[in-house]
Formats: structure tokens, C-alpha cells, sequence
């Protein structure tokens, strides 16, 4: 018989702190959550309305809309 032993990472370290980090979209007003502590300056995607949201503060978290990548494509 195999044995049924489930090799997991080991991703759980701190178990103490919060639970889930969640703030709120500034453009939509959508809850968006975080499964780990966002990074400063770190981009991310509101769900709901797809917008992009840079991380400007961490503690408490805030977010802003991130600045558009104005790509010269030469329109
Ligand atoms: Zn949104």
C-alpha cells in the first residue's frame, strides 16, 4: 500500500497576524481583498470595474489609481 501523504509547502509561517487584508476601490467602490499583506507600490486589479490600483500605503492599506502606462504607439 501507498502511503497517502500529501506533501504540501509549508506556506502557513504566521497564522497570528490578519486574517485577510480587503480595502476598497477608490474608482468603484468594489471590496478588494488581498490574500497576503500588499507591497507598497505594488499594482493591483479591482474586480470588479478592472482598474488598476497602486498600493500607496500598507497600513493602514490605501490605494490609488495607479497611473496609466501612456505607451507612445504613435497614434
Ligand atoms: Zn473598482
Amino acid at each position: 500500500m501507498i502511503p497517502a501523504t500529501t506533501t504540501q509547502s509549508p506556506t502557513q509561517t504566521a497564522t497570528h497576524s490578519t486574517a485577510s487584508t480587503s480595502c476598497t476601490c477608490p474608482e468603484c467602490e468594489g471590496a478588494i481583498r488581498f490574500d497576503r499583506p500588499p507591497l507598497r507600490s505594488q499594482v493591483v486589479r479591482c474586480t470588479s470595474c478592472g482598474v488598476e490600483l497602486e498600493v500607496v500605503n500598507t497600513a493602514p492599506v490605501e490605494l490609488a489609481l495607479a497611473p496609466e502606462v501612456e505607451e507612445d504607439w504613435g497614434e
